[in-house]
Formats: structure tokens, C-alpha cells, sequence
């Protein structure tokens, strides 16, 4: 083990921590320093089906319990999280490389989830009919699956596993949830949380690990559920290969999203969203704005023009600098992936008009460190305009109109997000209305949809059918089930041997 490591990371099971004993280990780094901080052990299959033993066995009487006591753990959690904000967006920093400020807002986001599910006891009730013939009533429930599992991104490290386990576990399941190598250490804590807020043992557990995890959370005959944030090409594997295993599954994968500046927009309010979207967070969000479509050559020029501007005045730094708007990316390994598209999109014939990738940010020479970097006159042919790159890269793709632009973003093959910037409202409505994307904005960049709304993309940014969080979630996370009753003393209609409609059973 290199001498600077110190940390040994483990897994959450069964309300403690457990080593790995597989021997192998992932490298955990500060993408500040560029240095590894922490080793994250690879549980093997048969440790991964040793934690779905342990939340198959906590199932039964977990599901028992009555849905106001869950929400009471949930109650309490909610509470530890707020009092506890700041080392956790500190741990998430240190691992992720985002902005303090960032990082607490993301964690915020995931503790509203929390708090949505603390309203589990009236997001369970079911629909009720008297007399749906004579004498018979037809009620619905919803229950629990029972074991169900989470895989989720580096990205945020904490909202998106807290957009699935507070309601899979509201709902009366059981979790394992396999949080991404490169930054675990906040997603074990809040299972840590769980666990102080009286979360019986077994209820939510975290093992860490890499595809071989995966793989067998996704082949377990007592996995009934997988849910999914991450890539789309791994998200379109877990996606079929869990569905081939009987499972439900939702996976939501990558993104391109697309800002249109039509010619009559507010251009101070876009140049501030521009900013915010495609360089908050290093560019490594799933709802960052990756390509802005400008509608007319003079929207171009003059939106370009500014944002050369505030790109010289970005602030790089690591999260320790208080005045840091746009920290590290999270890895040597991704910081390279990225700089090598920004030569790509050189090579292909795309102008770089801001080019990030000489910046160096004193005191943390060795830091996965990268400059906004922007991108003019990018083509719909390009490789940088097709994949998803996810860093602080910027393509503008010239549109000559409306209808041009709106094609863009209906061909792309992602379609989580996309945003239209005018005044004009008959642009504004008929974009949201014809838009082959999951969330629209109309003057807002990155249209996340609050915890009581439900998050999802369409095209290959979502494999399977329900969205995550808000009513969909609770959806994904419960079996329906409907039941028919008549009672002896009831009107009796003798045998039957045919089926009949019209309000007779
Ligand atoms: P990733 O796909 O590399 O990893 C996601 C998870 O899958 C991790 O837990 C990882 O360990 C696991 N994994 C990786 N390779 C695997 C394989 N071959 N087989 C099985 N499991 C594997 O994604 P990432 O780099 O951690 O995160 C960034 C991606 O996540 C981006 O594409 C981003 O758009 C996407 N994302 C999407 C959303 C959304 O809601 N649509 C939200 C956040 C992030």
C-alpha cells in the first residue's frame, strides 16, 4: 500500500462495519492533490450474498412494521443529517472535488428526499370502491418487494443513493446499496446515520465493490428491485441483465443537455446559466448544460463574447478555498478522459475559443484540475457534440432557427434535460410542448425536479419505465395490489360460469 494511504474503507452491514475480505481494493483520491487518500475494498459475489442474506432475513419483520414507525427512523435520520451538513459535505468534497457550498446543497437535495418519504404513512394509501356490484367492494394496496438494491455514480455521492433508499425503505423494503468506488466514504456515513437514528440492523446496507458486486446484485434470485443512476452504457447492462433475472429495474443514465438561446433572450440571465450549468460542479452533473444551441450568428457572437469573459474570471480551486466556484475533477484517470475530448473536438474541426486545459492552481500542482473550456462552431456529426463528456466543456452549436434547434435536441440519442432561453412564450410553450426530453426548463438551466416531483430522462437517458423519487418512486419501490370482496351476508348471485360486466360479479 502506498505510504500516504491511510485510510482502509469498509462495508455498512447489518447496522456495523465489516472489512472486505476479498483482497482486492479500489483507489480512493483527493482530486485536489491528486493524491490517494483511501483504499475502498471490491466485495466479492459471495460477500454481496451475504448482505442480501442479511436484508433478506431483517425483511419480514421490517415490512410488519407499521409506516408511521418507519417514518419516525426516517424523522429522526432527517434530523442527524441537518445537524450533521457540513462534515458531510466536507467528507463529500474531500472524496468528490466539489465546491463546499455545492456539496451541502446536494446533500440538502438528497435530505428533501428524506423528507418527502417521512410522509410515507399518506403516500401508501390506497383507493377504495364501494359497491362495484351489488354487494362487492374493490380496494387497492401497495407493498413492499421485499430486497431491493442500488447502484449508483460518482457524481453525487450522496443526493442520488438518497433519491432511492429513505423511500425504498418507507415503503417497508429492505436495501443494499453499492455506492460508486471513487468517493463512498459520504454514503457510508449516512447508512451510519441510519443506523443512530434506530434503522433496525439489515434494514439498509452498503457494500462496496466493482462490477463483480454489481453482477451479483443483479443475478440474485432474492433481489426483487434495481435501481440505477450511472452511465448509459452500463446502465443499459444492469437494465437488461437484471430484467433477464426477473427484476424490476430503473436505470438512468447520461446526458447531453441542450440550452437553446433564442434571439430575444434576457442575455445577462443567460449568461449566468450558462456559467452555473455547464461549469458548476466541474461539469460532472447529470443536468449540466453541455451544448447550448444559439439561434442566429449575432446570439452566438455576443453570448461568446461574454462568457470568454467570465471564463477568465472563473474561480478554480479546491474546496478548502472558500472563494472556489468550479473545483477539481474527481480522478487523474477521468481528468484525462476529459482532456482528451477537448483534443478530440481540436482534431474534429470544432474552434476553441477557451481552452482550460494549461490551467494550474497554485499550491495544488498535482490536482485534477481543468479550466472551463469552450467550444464554438461544434457540428451534430462530432463525436464531443454525440458523447457525453461530463466536465466543464462547452460546445455551442449554431442554429439558423427555432425549428432548427428544436431538431437538435429531438435527434439527439439522450434526453434528460433541456432548456430554452426567450421571452417569446408561443416559443417557450411549443418547445416544452415538443421536446423529446424528461425535464424542461423555460429560463432555468437545470430543471432538477424537487423531491415531491419525480426525476427521469427519456430516450437511452432512461432504461425501464418509472422516474425516481416522488410519486413514481414509491411506485418503483411497492407491488400493487388489488382486492375484490363479498361478505355472506351480502347479495348472493349463485354460480357462476360466465363472466359478466356491467357493474355484476
Ligand atoms: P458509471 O456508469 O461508470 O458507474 C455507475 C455505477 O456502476 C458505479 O457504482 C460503478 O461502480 C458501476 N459500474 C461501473 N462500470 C460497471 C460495469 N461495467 N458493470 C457493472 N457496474 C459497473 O458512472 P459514473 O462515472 O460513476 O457516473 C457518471 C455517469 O452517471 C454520467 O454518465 C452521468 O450522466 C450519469 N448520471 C446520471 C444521472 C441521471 O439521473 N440520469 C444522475 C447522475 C449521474
Amino acid at each position: 500500500m502506498d505510504a500516504k494511504v491511510k485510510t482502509t474503507l469498509y462495508h455498512h452491514v447489518g447496522g456495523r462495519k465489516v472489512e472486505g475480505t476479498s483482497g482486492r481494493f479500489g483507489d480512493v483520491y483527493n482530486p485536489a492533490t491528486g493524491e490517494v487518500t483511501a483504499r475502498v475494498p471490491f466485495a466479492s459475489a459471495s460477500e454481496v450474498r451475504g448482505v442480501i442474506a442479511k436484508a433478506l432475513k431483517a425483511f419480514p419483520d421490517w415490512a410488519a412494521t407499521p409506516p408511521a414507525q418507519r417514518a419516525q427512523v426516517l424523522f429522526r435520520l432527517r434530523d442527524l443529517i441537518r445537524q450533521q451538513l457540513d462534515d458531510l459535505a466536507k467528507l463529500l468534497s474531500a472524496e468528490h472535488g466539489k465546491t463546499f457550498s455545492d456539496a451541502k446543497g446536494s446533500v440538502t437535495r438528497g435530505l428533501e428526499v428524506v423528507e418527502f418519504a417521512c410522509g410515507i404513512p399518506q403516500l401508501l394509501k390506497g383507493e377504495f370502491n364501494e359497491g362495484v356490484s351489488r354487494g362487492v367492494d374493490m380496494y387497492t394496496i401497495r407493498q413492499p418487494i421485499g430486497v431491493c438494491a442500488g447502484i449508483t455514480p460518482f457524481n453525487f455521492p450522496a443526493m442520488v443513493p438518497m433519491w432511492m433508499f429513505p423511500i425504498a425503505i418507507a415503503c417497508g423494503n429492505t436495501f443494499v446499496l453499492k455506492p460508486s468506488e471513487k468517493d463512498p466514504s459520504v454514503t457510508l456515513r449516512l447508512s451510519e446515520l441510519a443506523t443512530e437514528a434506530g434503522l433496525p440492523a439489515g434494514v439498509l446496507n452498503v457494500v462496496n465493490g466493482d462490477k463483480e458486486a454489481v453482477d451479483a446484485l443483479l443475478t440474485d434470485a432474492d433481489v426483487g428491485a434495481i435501481s440505477f443512476v450511472g452511465s448509459a452504457p452500463v446502465g443499459e447492462y444492469v437494465y437488461k441483465t437484471g430484467c433477464a433475472h426477473g427484476k424490476r429495474v430503473q436505470a438512468l443514465t447520461g446526458a447531453k443537455n441542450h440550452m437553446v438561446v433564442m434571439p430575444d433572450a434576457d442575455m445577462d440571465q443567460t449568461v449566468d446559466a450558462v456559467m452555473g450549468a455547464a461549469y458548476g460542479s466541474a461539469g460532472e452533473r447529470c443536468m449540466a448544460i453541455s451544448v447550448v444551441v444559439t439561434v442566429g450568428d449575432q446570439t452566438a457572437n455576443e453570448l461568446i463574447e461574454r462568457l470568454k469573459v467570465r471564463l477568465g474570471d472563473l474561480k478554480v480551486g479546491p474546496y478548502t478555498d472558500a472563494q472556489a466556484e468550479m473545483g477539481p475533477l474527481v480522478t487523474p484517470q477521468h481528468l484525462d478522459k476529459v482532456k482528451g475530448y477537448v483534443d478530440l473536438g481540436v482534431e474534429e474541426g470544432a474552434e476553441l475559443v477557451v481552452d482550460g486545459r494549461n490551467l494550474k492552481v497554485k499550491g495544488h500542482e498535482k490536482g485534477c484540475f481543468l479550466g472551463g473550456c469552450l467550444f464554438d462552431k461544434v457540428r451534430p456529426t462530432m463525436r464531443i457534440y454525440k458523447e457525453e463528456i461530463f466536465g466543464p466543456v462547452l460546445g455551442i452549436v449554431r442554429a439558423k432557427d427555432y425549428d432548427e434547434a428544436v431538431k437538435l435536441v429531438n435527434d439527439h440519442e439522450l434526453g434528460n434535460g433541456a432548456a430554452i432561453f426567450t421571452r417569446d412564450g408561443d416559443a417557450a410553450r411549443d418547445f416544452t410542448s415538443a421536446v423529446k426530453i424528461g425535464m424542461v426548463g423555460v429560463n432555468v438551466p437545470i430543471p432538477v425536479p424537487v423531491a415531491y416531483h419525480s426525476f427521469g430522462g427519456w430516450k437511452r437517458s432512461l432504461f425501464g419505465d418509472l422516474y425516481m423519487h416522488g410519486p413514481e418512486g414509491v411506485r418503483f419501490f411497492t407491488k400493487l395490489k388489488t382486492i375484490t370482496t363479498r361478505w355472506p351476508s351480502g347479495i348472493r348471485s349463485g354460480a357462476q360460469y360466465h363472466f359478466r360486466g356491467g357493474g355484476e360479479h
